[in-house]
C-alpha cells in the first residue's frame, strides 16, 4: 500500500539546500522558510483525482501531499472542503458574474487559520513537541490553542491588544497561556522568542518559522481546483498579511500540474491588502523582490496587519510568475463591500475578505479583470468575529413603544 503521506525532505525557499523533515526544524540555516517537498511522481502512479475525489469531505483527503506520515497522529475537528459559494447577484452588480467565494467562515475557530493549525499540531505532535509558541494577530492563536488542546500539547500565544477579542476568549478557553501586548505582531514575536528561548519542550510556531502551517493552508488550493471539477479559475484574491495562504495556493497548484491534475495556464494570483499596511503592494509597485517594513501599520482588517512578512518574496514570487498582480484597498472600501456583499448575498465575512471583494470592484473598473472571467476571493474567516465592524446604531423601543406602520395605541 503507498504511504499516508509522499513525504521527503524539507527544502530551503532560498537556496534550495536540503533538510531532514523527520525532526523538528525551523526556518533554513540561511533563516528562509523551509517548503516541504513530496515524491511527487509517485503520488501521480499511485493516487487518482477520481479516487481523492471519493474520500471524506476534509482537507485530509490530500493526504498523500500533506506531511503527517500516520493516520493515527491526525488531530481533526473537521476542517476543509469549506463551501465555494458562486455570488450571482453581488458579482452582476460589480460587473463579474462568475465571481465566487470561498468561505472560511465555515470552519473550525471560524478563519482559516485552522487549516495551519491542524496540519502544523498534527505534525508537531507526530514528531513530539509538547508545547507550541507563537505571536498572533489574534486568528492564528485561538486555532492554534484549540488544536494543542485537542493534541493534548501546551501553547504559549502573545498578541496585540487590538487582535479581535473573541480570539482571546478561544485561547483561554482552551487553556493557552496568554498575553496581551501592546504594540504589534511583530513585538509580540520578540517577547515569544525570547521566552521559547528559556523554555524547553516548547516549539516556535511563527508564520513561516516552521514548515507545515504552509501546507495545511495549500489545501485551500487543491479544494477550489477539485470544486471547480479540476479545473483553474482565471484569478484569486487573498487577504494577504504573512502570505502564508497565498503562497500555499501557488505552492498547491505547481504539485498540481506536477500530479497532472491540472493543465494550461495558472490562475493569476492578486495579493490583496490595506491601504494602512502595504509593503508588500508597494514592493510590488517598486519592482522590488522583498518588503520593506511599514510604518504606523493601522487597518480594521487586523488578520493583514503584518508590516513586514518573513516570506514577502515568496508571495511576490507567485504574484509575479502567475501574472497577477498585488493592491491595496481602504478601509472604508473594505467596509463598504462587507456590508454590501451581506445584503445581496447573505454572508457576513470578516473584514479581510471584504478588502478582497473591495479589490474586485477596483480591479474591475481599471479593466485589469475582464467581465467574462471567472474570479475565486478567498473569505478567510467569519464576520461574526468582529462584531466591531459593523456599527448597529437602532432605536430600542419601550415595551409599550411602536414600530413605524404599527397603528398608533388606542
Ligand atoms: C491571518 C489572516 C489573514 C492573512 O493570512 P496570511 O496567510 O498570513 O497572509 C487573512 N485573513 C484572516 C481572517 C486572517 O486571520
Amino acid at each position: 500500500m503507498p504511504a499516508y503521506s509522499a513525504l521527503t525532505h524539507l527544502e530551503c525557499s532560498r537556496t534550495g539546500s536540503r533538510h531532514d523533515a523527520d525532526v523538528v526544524q525551523g526556518t533554513s540555516p540561511v533563516g528562509a522558510p523551509l517548503l516541504a517537498r513530496y515524491d511527487l511522481e509517485q503520488v501521480r502512479a499511485t493516487v487518482t483525482k477520481e479516487e481523492v475525489a471519493a474520500r471524506p469531505p476534509s482537507l485530509w483527503r490530500y493526504h498523500e501531499v500533506l506531511p503527517v506520515r500516520s493516520e493515527a497522529n491526525v488531530i481533526t475537528l473537521g476542517e476543509g472542503m469549506t463551501p465555494l459559494l458562486d455570488l450571482p447577484r453581488y458579482g452582476s452588480a460589480l460587473g463579474v458574474p462568475a465571481l465566487k467565494m470561498k468561505d472560511e467562515s465555515l470552519i473550525p475557530t471560524g478563519s482559516f487559520k485552522a487549516r495551519g493549525a491542524a496540519v502544523g499540531v498534527s505534525r508537531a505532535a507526530e514528531l513530539g513537541v509538547t508545547g507550541i509558541a507563537m505571536p498572533t494577530n489574534g486568528n492564528a492563536g485561538a486555532a492554534w490553542s484549540v488544536y494543542a488542546a485537542r493534541a493534548g500539547m501546551r501553547s504559549l500565544v502573545a498578541m496585540p491588544v487590538d487582535a479581535p477579542e473573541i480570539t482571546r476568549a478561544e485561547c483561554v478557553v482552551s487553556g493557552a497561556e496568554l498575553y496581551l501586548v501592546d504594540g504589534l505582531i511583530g513585538d509580540a514575536g520578540r517577547l515569544v522568542a525570547a521566552a521559547v528561548a528559556e523554555r524547553t519542550g516548547y516549539q516556535e510556531i511563527s508564520t513561516l518559522k516552521e514548515p507545515y502551517r504552509i501546507e495545511g493552508k495549500k489545501t485551500m488550493g487543491y479544494e477550489i481546483v477539485e470544486q471547480l471539477g479540476w479545473r483553474v479559475p482565471d484569478v484569486i484574491l487573498y487577504p494577504t498579511g504573512g502570505g502564508v495562504g497565498i503562497i500555499g495556493i501557488y505552492k498547491a497548484l505547481l504539485e498540481m500540474q506536477e500530479l497532472g491534475w491540472i493543465s494550461g495556464d495558472l490562475p493569476r494570483l492578486v495579493a490583496v491588502q490595506a491601504e494602512g499596511c502595504a509593503p508588500i503592494v508597494e514592493a510590488y509597485q517598486r519592482g522590488d523582490t522583498e518588503s520593506v517594513a511599514f510604518p504606523d501599520a493601522r487597518t480594521v482588517a487586523f488578520g493583514i496587519t503584518v508590516p513586514k512578512a518573513l516570506g514577502d518574496f515568496l508571495v511576490l514570487e507567485a504574484v509575479r510568475k502567475t501574472e497577477g498582480t498585488a493592491v491595496a484597498v481602504s478601509d472604508g472600501e473594505l467596509l463598504a463591500a462587507q456590508g454590501e456583499l451581506a445584503r445581496t448575498e447573505g454572508a457576513f465575512i470578516c473584514p479581510e475578505g471584504a478588502a478582497c471583494f473591495a479589490a474586485v470592484r477596483n480591479l474591475r473598473a481599471t479593466g485589469w479583470l475582464r467581465g467574462d472571467e471567472e474570479v475565486v476571493v478567498l473569505n478567510t474567516g467569519a464576520g461574526l468575529k468582529y462584531p466591531e465592524t459593523v456599527p448597529v446604531d437602532v432605536p430600542t423601543l419601550p415595551v409599550d413603544g411602536r414600530i413605524p406602520g404599527a397603528p398608533e395605541p388606542r
